[in-house]
């Protein structure tokens, strides 16, 4: 291997997630959701949050005046607003959207330019030297307003290929005229890490400083990243969760943590790295889409092992399988407990879940329980919660935080405006009975409305739960509808997530049972 190149006296984090990560399908972010998102941005540490286009989209207009108010303070982070070059034959003085990045009243501001010839020829219509003229004027303009400008080269690598002459001329066009930064985009996405080093040599000639811009449509969106970093650019731009259109964009928790970890570049404060998982999982909760497991460093399953053979070795030194400690991502190494394991590995789990189970009798009453759970259909893979509860009942603690007297629902063919399904549920909390009726979509929905609203008068906490993921399994296919059916069902309070199991003979029994475990878990862990 060879020694990694030594940290750049200056180097931009650049999260684009409210602007180009919003493009992703089925994300709609009203201006409240983009505020919050951009304080946990800030938390996590990176220099510079693009919080949308104003004038082009109302919504984002509204952000920055919201932001511009005083209802975003930023500690660490410098707000952007995104927008075009001005329209062709015309002056930036004169352009409505340039003057809208004035009005956003941001330090910064981040431009988009045409520097591949054919879509200035064919999507702008316009002449090579007009678009030019157009990235001159505009980037003069702002600067001339006391604007700082990083100009987007969109489709560079694929414009590079086609005229390489025009795609320099862009980037030598923009910084004669003061752009700060120029960053070379993948809009297409099409690039490989071995190619990426020629071109951005290429334009490092012009000697603006260079950043980098991916999508992730041949999954090398970080590697491309990182491939552009060795070969000199100094920012980099990405999104939480790898939010973005298509493929998304390259994933920027991973790539600050790549470069922080594995080069030791100081991109982050290590405490602001260490709540990295705890921020990616806020905002999925606020985009209300559910994080990959397998997400690089942050998911759920990044540090998780299968016990049995393993788990005797894991126990000796983690380290060996694993790449980075966990917690210097706010991850936590999980141990998966599956009817291949042992006592060794219930006793870990039941370590890192914090419970001592080093008592041998113990351990091997718990393992004992888990595999007979586990002949019935249940499994304990991703189910933690599911699995601290039956721990815990194990081991005599007994968590009474409500019993539920009767449950029923229904469902008809009716479709009303609230849902199709009608839930009862009758329970006892803190001594006092309370029934609730609930209406949703689907008997699950109906059921969860009923006992979140039969338990929020003893424990309003709840009222901040809810219900991602639903995940249904038939486990003897042979029987068809007498099958055993087993629920996994993922409860989130915003900043946690956690998952629980259930089976049962019909699929509405065994989400009954996720759900109960889901509720008393999360009171567990609120009280
Ligand atoms: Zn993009």
């Amino acid at each position: 291997m060879t020694i990694p190149p030594a940290a750049p006296d200056t180097f931009h984090v650049y999260d684009t997630t409210l602007r180009d990560g919003a493009q992703q399908e089925g994300m709609q972010l009203t201006v409240h959701d983009k505020l919050r998102i951009a304080r946990y941005l800030d938390q996590l540490g990176v220099g510079y949050i693009e919080g949308g286009w104003p004038g082009a989209n109302p919504n984002d207009t509204a952000f920055f005046a919201a932001a511009a108010e005083g209802q975003l303070t930023l500690r660490n982070a410098t707000l952007v607003a995104f927008g075009a070059t001005r329209k062709a034959g015309t002056f930036a003085a004169d352009d409505p959207q340039v003057q809208a990045l004035l009005d956003a009243k941001t330090e910064v501001v981040c431009i988009v330019a045409k520097s591949h010839d054919e879509h200035v020829l064919r999507a702008l219509r316009t002449t090579l030297a007009e678009n030019l003229a157009m990235i001159a004027d505009t980037v003069s303009h702002l600067v001339a307003h006391g604007r700082r400008v990083f100009v987007d080269a969109e489709h560079f690598f694929d414009g590079y290929r086609a005229n390489p002459e025009y795609a320099l001329e862009v980037v030598r066009t923009a910084a004669d005229a003061g752009a700060e930064v120029v960053v070379l985009c993948d809009t297409n996405g099409g690039m490989l890490p071995s190619w990426m080093a020629d071109v951005v040599s290429a334009a490092a000639q012009i000697g603006v400083d260079l950043g980098i811009h991916c999508h992730n449509d041949t999954g090398c969106a970080v590697a491309n990243t990182v491939a552009a970093v060795e070969a000199g650019v100094m920012h980099v731009q990405g999104t939480v969760n790898e939010y973005g259109e298509r493929t998304g964009n390259a994933n920027l928790v991973t790539v600050i943590a790549n470069l922080q970890l594995k080069y030791g570049w100081p991109l982050v404060p290590p405490s602001a790295l260490a709540e990295a998982t705890r921020i990616t999982h806020a905002i999925a909760g606020i985009t209300n889409l559910p994080l990959s497991n397998r997400q690089p460093y942050v998911g759920s399953s990044a540090f998780a092992h299968k016990a049995g053979l393993h788990a005797s070795a894991i126990k000796v030194d983690s380290n060996l399988y694993q790449h980075i400690d966990p917690m210097l991502v706010g991850n936590d190494m999980r141990m998966l407990v599956s009817d291949m394991a042992g006592r060794a590995s219930v006793q870990m789990k039941g370590s890192s879940l914090g419970y001592d189970l080093s008592n041998r009798d113990l351990a091997a009453r718990i393992t004992e329980a888990v595999k007979a759970r586990e002949l019935d259909g249940y499994s304990y893979e991703s189910a933690d919660a599911s699995f601290e509860l039956l721990l815990r009942s194990e081991m005599g603690l007994t968590d009474e935080f409500f019993e539920v007297l009767a449950w029923r629902v229904f469902t008809t063919h009716e479709v009303k405006p609230e849902g199709d399904s009608e839930a009862t549920v009758k329970l006892r909390a803190k001594g006092i009975s309370h029934i609730l009726v609930g209406e949703g979509h689907g008997p699950l929905n109906a059921l969860d409305v009923a006992l979140r609203g039969a338990l929020t008068p003893a424990y309003p906490q709840v009222d901040n739960f809810e219900l991602t993921d639903f995940r249904v399994r038939i486990l003897d296919q042979g029987h068809g509808t007498d099958a055993i059916v087993r629920t996994l069902i993922d409860l989130t309070d915003g900043e946690r997530t956690w998952t629980t199991v259930g089976v049962g003979t019909n699929v509405i029994e065994a989400s009954w049972e996720a759900l109960y475990d889901g509720y008393r878990w999360g009171l567990l862990k609120r009280d």
